[in-house]
């Protein structure tokens, strides 16, 4: 037994890799009992290793393919049960070969499907009102015809090349205590792991085992949903043969709404208000997502300042299993302020008798200089020349949107 890719599993047993079966029994025979968590309750995880040590070792193929292959051997083996990636990175560590490791198996050790991720786009007004939607997608079945089978019974052999997993693994030592592994695809099966006899393979599936069936799923976005929740339809993604189907997850993306943004619970919409509006009250409508025209009255009196907010109760989004309860909407007040010289001088001095007085000039002592106020383009930066201004320009779209001067140059 001088070739043995790696011996752990042995030295977990303490015997050689050329170890007779019996031999094998007898020393897990001696190590459980001494390990049993019953006897041995500080031990850890030593009676779990020795466990899977004897599991591997006592059944021949396993054993074989541990032998020629070590621990990917196992991995890509077909011999998986739960919870074994678990003992795998704890005896092996996660480190070199954990990429192998990620197929995912189910409680009852079958393997299990992939799952089938597709985005669903809602709208708001389907978050808020709720909305049942049908979605039409196509996915693999079982062939009826051959029970999954391929073709008729007996017709199917494992590839003998590959012994059905599709892969040859080569070993080269690079030096000494230094292997490289390299996969290729099996030439004899093409990858498939199996080879079938033509005159048997199943007409309707050509072999395949699996047939594209389409498939309409009834979908319910329940009221109060977020972006980036899930729908799961358990065991609904493709079929395959000794495999647990995945599920398939709509993944819910919200589109964006012209008048509300969501946070949570909440919305937030922003009004554009005159100055008359802000400082002698106002009443305005819009429609909610649901349809309802609300009227917003504030009265005269009471005073809205440039890009203040105010909340209405309830008014927000339902809650999600529970949407009696709505969060709150808030409204930002945007305050429009007039032109420039919008109002003749005359008209200005009588306004500014009826406007709050202004602070009194206080008097300077000593040297003064005046200095002249201009106007700021608040988009274009503080004297930054052309590099800022090419900078604008390449990301136009951008600040058009997102742009820190487009609020602020109402104000
Ligand atoms: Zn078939
Ligand atoms: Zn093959």
């Amino acid at each position: 037994m001088a070739n043995v890719a790696d011996t752990k599993l042995y030295d977990i047993l303490g015997v050689p890799p050329g170890a007779s079966d019996n031999e094998l029994k007898k020393a897990y025979r001696k190590l459980a009992k001494e390990y049993h968590p019953d006897k041995n309750p500080n031990a850890g995880d030593k009676f779990k290793e020795i466990s899977f040590a004897y599991e591997v070792l006592s059944n021949p193929e396993k054993r074989e393919l541990y032998d020629r292959y070590g621990e990917q051997g196992l991995r890509e083996g077909s011999g998986g049960s739960g919870g074994m990636d678990d003992i795998f990175s704890h005896i092996f560590g996660g480190g070199l070969f954990s990429f192998m490791g990620n197929q995912s198996r189910s409680r009852n050790g079958r393997r299990r499907g992939e799952d089938m991720m597709h985005p669903l786009k809602v709208s708001l007004e389907d978050l808020y009102n709720g909305k049942t939607t049908k979605l039409q997608l196509s996915k693999n079945v079982l062939c009826s015809s051959c029970n999954g089978q391929g073709g008729k019974s007996g017709a199917v052999q494992k590839c003998s090349a590959c012994r059905g997993r599709g892969v040859r693994i080569m070993i080269r030592q690079l030096a000494p205590g230094m292997v490289q592994q390299m996969q290729s695809v099996c030439s004899d099966c093409n990858g498939e792991g199996e080879v079938i006899n033509e005159k048997d393979r199943c007409k309707k599936c050509e072999g395949k085992k699996v047939i594209k069936e389409v498939k309409i799923l009834e979908v319910h976005v329940d009221k109060g949903m977020k972006h980036g929740q899930r729908i799961t339809f358990t065991g609904e993604a493709d079929q395959a043969p000794g495999v647990q189907p995945g599920d398939i997850v709509l993944l819910l993306q919200e589109k964006e709404n012209e008048v509300f943004q969501r946070e949570g619970n909440d919305l937030h919409m922003t009004h554009k208000i005159g100055l008359v509006e802000a400082l002698c009250g106002f009443q305005f409508t819009f429609k909610h997502l649901d349809g309802r025209q609300i009227v917003v009255k504030y009265p005269p009196g009471k005073v809205i300042e440039p890009g203040c907010v105010r909340v209405v109760r309830g008014e927000g989004m339902p809650q999600y299993r529970n949407p009696f309860e709505k969060g709150d909407l808030y409204i930002k007040f945007d305050v429009q302020f007039p032109e420039n010289n919008w109002i003749s001088p005359e008209k200005l001095s009588e306004l500014e008798d009826l406007l709050p007085s202004r602070p009194e000039v206080p008097t300077v002592i000593g040297d003064t200089e005046e200095v002249d106020l201009q106007e700021f383009d608040n988009t274009r930066g503080s004297g930054g020349g052309q590099r800022r201004e090419a900078y604008n320009d390449s990301s136009d779209e951008e600040s058009a949107h997102h742009g820190p001067g487009v609020q602020c140059a109402h104000q």
